[in-house]
Order: C-alpha cells, then structure tokens, then sequence
C-alpha cells in the first residue's frame, strides 16, 4: 500500500547537523533581505513571454495556473502557520457528543501509523514515512517574507513526531526544465503539498491530535524525509526517492499522535554520485561541486557542519535569475529521474545492493541520451 522506502540493512543513519539554522540566511530569504540577492528576485519575477519554445503565453499560463493554490492558500513558502498551512484549524467531534474538540482514538501506534499513511495516499501524497524529530532539524528563526519579521521558532511541546511526505511531479513536464512548462510542474507540486498537508492534518485532528503542517518551513524537509526513509541525499543537495528520484517535493507535519517510526536505508544514492557527476558537469552555473564532500560550504546559505556535497544556493539563485525562471536541470539529468517500469526498478535495486555496475550505468545513461531536454510542446502534445 504504501510507497515508502523499505531501506537495506546497512548504513541505518546519518549525520545530524550540530546547530539550528537561522533560516534567514537562506538564499530565497535572502532575495528579500540581501542587497547583493535582491536584484535576482527582481529579475526572476520579471516574467516575459516569447515565441520560444517553453516560453510562450500559453507555458507561462499553465505555469500561473499551477502555482495558484499554494501563492493564493498555501503560503508553505512563505511563512509557517498560515493558510492551508495553519497550525490551528478545527475539526468537530464526528460522535454523538459533538465536542468542538475531538476525544483522542484509542489505535495502537502502529495501526495510527497504517491509518495515516493511507490517508496520505488518498489525498494524494506518493510516499510517506514517519520519524522522530531531532531538534537540530528545526530552523532557529523564520524569516516572513510577507511581513519582513524575523523571529525565533519552536514547535510546540509533544508534537515530536513528524510525517514526511512528498509529492511526486510530471516527468513529461521536468523533462524540459529549465521552460515555464518545468516551472508549472514544480507548481503544482508546491499546490499539491498544500492540498495534501490540509487535508492530513485536517484527519489528524479528527482523531483527537495536533496537526502542524509545513511546507518549506519550519524545519529541514531531507533529513527529516530521509529519517522516515523515504531515501537518501545526493551530490546535487536534493532527496533521492527509489521510486521517483529527485522528481519531488518534500513537506511535513508535526504531531503529538503515538505513531511507530520508520527508519533510514540506504538506498546507494551516495555512493552512486561519487561515480556519477552528471548533475555537476551540467548545471549552468556550476552550483554543484563535482569533487569529495567536505564539512563546509561556499557561503552563509550553507548549513555547514557535517560531511556532505553543498550546493551553492548563490551561484543557482543567478541562473533562475538570468532565465527568468526557476530551474530544475539537475532534477532533469540525474539518472534516478527515470520513470518506474521493469529495467529502471531492476538498476534501481542493483545500485542498492552493489556498486560494481555504477560506472557502466552512469554510461548507458549517456549512450540512451536520457539527459537530454524534451521540448516543452512534447508536454502539449503528450
Ligand atoms: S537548479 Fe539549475 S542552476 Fe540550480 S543547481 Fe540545479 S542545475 Fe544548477
Ligand atoms: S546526477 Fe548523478 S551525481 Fe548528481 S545527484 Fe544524480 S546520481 Fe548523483
């Protein structure tokens, strides 16, 4: 039933960052903060139609249509707690006593926990997993963009366990990212989130439980994500899922309700980029290093401390500028973007067990010319 990453018996952990993020140092906070970022966000939302292909009226139509949840009720990019996003929303009791505020169910964690996932599936997540939360994973402050505030953070006492969640997007669409087409899919994800995380918290609290749903806030969406063992990171700084690679978007939500937790495999995603430097050689501005993991990163957007590879949020954040738009051409290139079906499920379970073909994949990944672009028509006429 669920999609949930089983996870290999090796390497169960990871390591946890020692200290709390301020998240204003964020580069998509910083655009409204930063003098030398400002201009790029200014750049970025000056959004002009052509008669490219992917950059014509009717991609930036779809691309508008399909931001327009989350930008007019989810806000899960913006601040927490608010809009679909609220951490208070109401259910009424469905009993006969019809309480304003429901009496806890009295499930075992491990069947509140079956429940829930098949809840998330039914308001459409496409994997879900659950872990404890790690207070190191909690921003120290938030930074509104709505308001410009800058405030310390905290979750409230006892809601310590945490669903993660992700949505998967089009492939057809991503597959021609960096065009309008790939922004409108990314979209939809973010919409997706919104409709998902309200609804699941909205079944939560009718159990008699807090629900505090977050998109990009709050909290670390990956190692809470990979926590839950719904995969693992990777060289481009994104979760890799087995199922649909990095082709999705992450949320959360914060419960006191006794849920058994999963836990972290391996999925041969770190091992895999040490030969693979696909994304790396790639992307447009050279955001991805292409070296060893070290401890630190490039710039004050970067939450160093532990060993890993650290994107430059900078270097990528004057690309979306530069194009407009927003990119997703290491989500397009990486090989774990494929599709499910037979073969890519096959490679998929052999780079779990073992590395010996690693080199050879990373080949045919090339010779099959999958890490080319699809032009944004084939998404129209699909
Ligand atoms: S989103 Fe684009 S610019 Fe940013 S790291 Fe990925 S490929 Fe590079
Ligand atoms: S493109 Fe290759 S190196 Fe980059 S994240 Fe994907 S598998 Fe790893």
């Amino acid at each position: 039933m669920s999609h949930r990453q089983k996870g290999s018996k090796q390497n169960r952990s990871f390591p946890v960052v020692p200290y709390r993020f301020d998240q204003k140092n964020e580069i998509f906070k910083r655009a409204h903060w930063d003098e030398r970022i400002m201009p790029l966000l200014k750049r970025l939302s000056d959004k002009k139609y052509s008669n490219k292909d992917g950059y014509k009226r009717i991609d930036f139509g779809l691309h508008e249509a399909a931001w327009n949840l989350e930008r007019s009720f989810g806000f899960g990019n913006w601040r927490s707690n608010s809009g679909l996003y609220s951490w208070e929303g109401t259910c009424q009791d469905l009993t006969d006593q019809k309480r304003s505020v429901p009496q806890k169910t009295d499930e075992s964690p491990e069947e509140l926990s079956r429940l829930i996932k098949r809840a998330a599936l039914f308001f459409g997540a496409d994997l879900v997993g659950i872990c404890r939360l790690n207070p190191n994973w909690v921003y120290s402050h938030e930074f509104n963009v709505l308001t410009l505030d800058h405030y310390p953070i905290e979750i409230p006492q006892g809601c310590d366990n945490v669903i993660a969640l992700a949505v998967a997007m089009d492939y057809i669409g991503m597959r021609s990212s960096p065009t309008a087409v790939a922004g409108a899919a990314q979209g939809l994800g973010y919409s997706q989130m919104a409709f998902v995380a309200n609804t699941l918290a909205t079944f939560i609290r009718s159990l008699g439980y807090r629900a505090l749903p977050c998109g990009n806030d709050t909290a670390l969406s990956i190692p809470i994500a990979m926590a839950a063992g719904l995969g693992e990171w990777s060289r481009m700084g994104l979760l890799i899922t087995e199922k649909f690679g990095p082709r999705v978007r992450l949320f959360k939500i914060f419960t006191d309700m006794p849920l058994k937790q999963d836990a972290f495999g391996s999925i041969g995603v770190v091992e895999f980029c040490k030969t693979c430097k696909i994304c790396a050689t790639r992307c447009p501005s050279q955001a991805i290093p292409d070296g060893d993991m070290t401890e630190e990163g490039p710039n004050m957007s970067s939450h160093s401390s532990i060993l890993k590879w650290y994107i430059d949020g900078e270097r990528c954040y004057s690309f979306w500028a530069k194009n407009h738009m927003g990119c997703a051409i290491c989500i397009r290139v990486c090989p774990f973007n494929q599709r499910p079906g037979k073969i890519h499920d096959l490679v998929r379970f052999i780079i779990r067990k073992t590395t010996i073909l690693n080199k050879l994949f990373v080949r045919l990944h090339g010779i099959l010319k999958y890490d080319k672009p699809f032009p944004a028509q084939r998404f129209w006429d699909s």
